[in-house]
């Protein structure tokens, strides 16, 4: 493709994803197709000869969008949302175009001074504590860019890991790595998510899995038992996960409580924090109230590219001794030494892969074209929409709210039989309307319903409610027998 011609087709595919972001609404939600629908409709083999862009973009319109679940549609509520705005694709467009690969300062150093700026931006818009960013004189504390939240948790824990390590030799100097492993001990709640224990997986370490209390949240007191039970036992407790905005019910653990048995009794557990979704409400200073017990915090993630209108992937992480991550992570190599590298920071010491891409310039995009002030009134709408929603599920005697709604997700159920609320997404789902997803809340089937769409309105969410009751009123639950009918389906 000459540069004439791809200006061209730039053109062609900004009409295209603009096109498809303002017809979405008339897809189905969720696609009616079976697996392994794609295989019998693409050749056995790749092309031999090149094919046109227009015999590729046919595909994708006939093929590819007709299997694929539309998170941008008005009525998609599963998971939580995947941000998507135009100034974030013309970024992730430009760093495409710029092909660089920021491993190192020396690779290509605007990479990195961008993204420790963002670093810094974005934990100031969240009243973050001085000691957790770049800039603070006098501090080791830091920042980076992840590709996801999994990571932030995996190469945290992987840090504090070799920091209770090193502090076990010290003791035990007879033993080594191997022999002691087997002593540590990670927390975290029931609650918390699935790449936490996959963390303590690639850790092999062993863990604790703690229950909640009513509203869902990690307790202090509940790590504190957990934690003396294994100091009793000679083991020791190196890292503790609480969450702000779990996955399955946005709760949120009571983080002064953990940081502060984190620390007691001479302990020295690092103490990361999961916001994935949730956190980036910090940036509304009327959810800054979570962030008491951050005086404790070692570490935090968000996901931007879930609530702050920047595409997957980016995920920001902050640490309050950058030596501890780099101490775990640092293999140094010639080939990729230069000659500033004690003066700078090389993100490759930071993170699990060498090549990394220029994440930064979508929060920087974002950031501007939004100001801090658009971006806190997205996250409010998304608030207030949920509480809407949550307004409307309690009218209705057939339904019951689980939990609180805090952000822009609401946990809803049909009272009575877990059967019912089964049906009824089963029926959701598969109508193509509207698309949840189902989770388990004190061993109760309970859909969870998340405000997604990037321009969702009230009238998108009365009208994934009226999806929701229809199925509910005319179709799940007709006269009797119907139920167990529908469930045969
Ligand atoms: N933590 C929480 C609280 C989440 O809700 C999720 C995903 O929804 C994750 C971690 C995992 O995020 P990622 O896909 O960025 O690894």
């Amino acid at each position: 493709m000459d540069d004439e011609t791809f200006r061209l087709r730039v053109s062609e595919m900004a009409e295209f994803i603009s096109n498809y972001l303002s017809t979405v609404k008339e897809r189905r939600v969720f696609p009616d197709v079976e697996p392994g629908y794609l295989k019998s409709l693409l050749p056995v083999q790749a092309p031999t000869t090149s094919e046109t862009l227009e015999s590729i973009m046919k595909d994708v319109e006939n093929k590819i969008l007709p299997g694929m679940t539309h998170w941008q549609h008005p009525s998609f509520h599963a998971y939580f949302p995947a941000g998507n705005s135009y100034p974030s694709i013309l970024a992730s467009l430009l760093s495409d175009g710029l092909g660089c690969v920021g491993f190192s300062w020396a690779a290509s150093p605007a990479m990195t001074e961008l993204e420790t700026v963002m670093v810094d931006w974005l934990g100031r818009m969240m009243g973050l504590p001085n000691e957790l960013l770049p800039y603070t004189k006098g501090c080791t504390g830091g920042g980076v860019l992840q590709g996801s939240a999994s990571e932030c948790t995996l190469v945290c824990m992987l840090a504090a890991r070799t920091k209770a390590l090193q502090k076990l030799r010290k003791v035990y100097p007879h033993k080594d790595d191997y022999d002691l492993l087997p002593k540590l001990v990670a927390y975290f709640s029931e609650e918390a998510h699935s790449s936490v224990e996959k963390a303590a997986n690639i850790a092999f370490v062993k863990r604790r899995k703690l229950p909640t209390d009513k509203h869902y949240a990690f307790r202090g007191k509940t790590l504190r038992k957990a934690m003396e039970q294994d100091e009793k036992s000679g083991l020791v407790p190196f890292f503790v996960c609480g969450t702000i905005g779990t996955t399955s019910s946005c709760a949120c653990d009571n983080l002064d409580e953990l940081g502060e048995t984190c620390s007691a009794n001479g302990r020295d557990v690092w103490f990361h924090v999961d916001g994935a979704y949730g956190g980036n409400a910090l940036i509304c200073p009327e959810f800054r109230y979570l962030l008491r017990g951050f005086q404790y915090v070692t570490s935090f993630n968000v996901n931007p590219n879930k609530w702050l209108q920047v595409n997957f992937d980016c995920s920001v992480m902050w640490v309050r001794d950058k030596n501890a991550l780099i101490d775990a992570l640092t293999v140094n190599p010639a080939y990729l030494q230069h000659d500033n590298d004690d003066r700078v920071i090389d993100y490759r010491n930071w993170t699990i892969s060498l090549s990394r891409r220029f994440r930064a310039l979508k929060l920087w995009f974002v950031i501007r074209m939004y100001g801090v002030e658009g971006l806190q009134q997205f996250v409010r709408s998304h608030v207030r929409l949920a509480q809407l929603f949550e307004t409307l599920v309690r009218q209705d005697p057939l339904f019951e709210i689980v939990g609180d709604v805090v952000f822009g997700l609401v946990c809803f159920r049909v009272k009575g039989q877990d059967k019912l609320t089964e049906a009824l997404l089963k029926r959701i789902n598969t109508s193509g309307e509207a698309h949840m997803i189902s989770t388990r809340l004190d061993d109760k089937f309970v859909i969870r319903f998340a405000v997604c769409h990037p321009q969702a309105t009230e009238d998108h969410i009365t009208q994934s409610w009226n999806i929701i009751r229809h199925h509910a009123y005319h179709t799940s639950f007709p006269k009797d027998g119907a139920v167990e009918k529908l469930l045969q389906n």
